[in-house]
């Protein structure tokens, strides 16, 4: 048994060794990606393999990528008023975003803060096409932004039903897919997006990186402005060597997703199972419709998530709490408060996220931990009651 469990690939997986290759080699690569050169045409041919491999993983063309830092900055580019749609502007008046985005998409981009309305989602973390439906027959040209999984519940999204319905309304839809790109089926076509957000540290890339698909919509105009690099779509010299781990990073899970997955199901489910039986009590949000492979968010009465974080750690186990927990601070989640979740029971929510190498072992380890942690649970009740 390694020294130490990781489970918190939802935050950022490890390094895959393609990607780590294909980063350290093109370090050494001397150009810039735009100079005429040879050795900025070596760059170039660098970011354009690239393009091409992410491209391959969401079933677009290469043309329709700009790389970019990662999700934050791609949600943020594609969250504007001003798009172009079959070659000619648009102006949209309202932002429709569900209430379980990633803060990057909740801050609503480029658009006035009373142009951004939520969409409710249903108890077990879905969103409410009911609502989607009533909020679209309020008119105006809608940009919509629903993830196709969340990073907290692992709840995967109705994106193609739902781009059906934006589209007969006569709106867009961005989807982010920082959490579902390499790690599940993700087609462009099928999901019938308009803009699609990745990230490269989600499937095994470098940190740093990241991409915007853009097919059906684009941004009128950049975030950044500057130098033409991305077709003007992002100002500034190409992280070469981030974007080409990232690129050996989207083949790498392009080939291997549906098997990886099926491993990290069968070990999530067994893990799931004995949960119950240790913590009859448990609740595993989402539990009921359909999730990521890898992802179970669970709480029990009377748990404090950080409390458990730290106590899982101490025994070996990165863990993480299903609490938003940026900068170190836990606040109370807003995915489990939208799906009405009792705060009590989510202010002890936990998150355990598995990777394509995760083991049995591992699920042992992580077993061990948690009867430590309601153990000691129970204790203190017992001793406070
Ligand atoms: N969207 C989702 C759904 C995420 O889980 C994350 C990462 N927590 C992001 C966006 C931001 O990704 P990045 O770190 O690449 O900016």
């Amino acid at each position: 048994m390694s020294a130490r469990a990781y489970f918190d690939w939802n935050a950022t997986a490890p390094l895959r060794d393609e990607a780590r290759a294909a980063l350290v080699a093109a370090l050494d690569a001397a150009g810039a990606a735009s100079s005429v050169h040879s050795e900025g045409r070596a760059a170039r041919a660098l970011v354009e393999k690239a393009r091409g491999q992410v491209a391959d993983l969401v079933g677009a063309e290469a043309k329709e990528v700009v790389f970019i830092s990662g999700a934050t900055e791609a949600n943020a580019l594609a969250l504007t008023p001003e798009l172009v749609a079959l070659g000619r502007q648009v102006a949209c008046d309202r932002l429709l975003v569900s209430a379980i985005e990633h803060a990057s998409v909740l801050s609503g981009g480029r658009f006035a803060a009373d142009k951004i309305e939520r969409l409710p989602v249903t108890a077990d973390g879905v969103v409410d096409l009911g609502a989607l439906r009533a909020a679209l027959a309020k008119g105006g040209r809608p940009l919509v932004s629903v993830m196709h999984a969340n990073n907290e519940t692992g709840v995967i999204q109705p994106i193609a039903e739902i781009a059906a319905i934006v589209h007969a309304a006569g709106g867009f839809l961005h989807v982010d897919a920082a959490q579902t790109a390499g790690r599940i089926a993700c087609d462009m076509m099928a999901l019938g997006a308009d803009m699609l957000t990745l990230s490269s540290h989600k499937m095994g890339g470098p940190q740093g990186a990241g991409a915007l698909i853009m097919r059906g919509a684009q941004p009128a105009t950049p975030l950044i402005k500057g130098g033409g690099q991305e077709r003007g779509f992002r100002a500034g010299t190409e992280n070469v060597a981030a974007i080409a781990g990232f690129g050996a990073a989207a083949a790498a899970a392009a080939a291997t997703y549906e098997a990886a997955g099926d491993r990290m199901a069968s070990l999530r489910d067994r893990f799931e199972t004995l949960l119950k039986l240790t913590s009859p009590d448990v609740v595993i949000f989402g539990a009921a419709v359909p999730r990521l492979p890898n992802t179970t968010c669970f709480a029990v009465p009377g748990l404090k998530a950080e409390t458990a974080v730290i106590s899982f750690d101490l025994n070996g186990v990165a863990v993480s709490s299903g609490s938003a927990c940026s900068s170190g601070k836990v606040t109370a989640s807003h995915v489990l408060a939208a799906m009405g979740a009792d705060p009590a029971l989510s202010a002890g929510a936990v998150r355990v996220s598995l990777g394509w190498t995760t083991t049995e072992p591992d699920i042992d380890r992580l077993l061990i931990a948690w009867k430590r942690v309601a153990a000691a649970l129970l204790k203190r009740q017992a001793h406070a009651a």
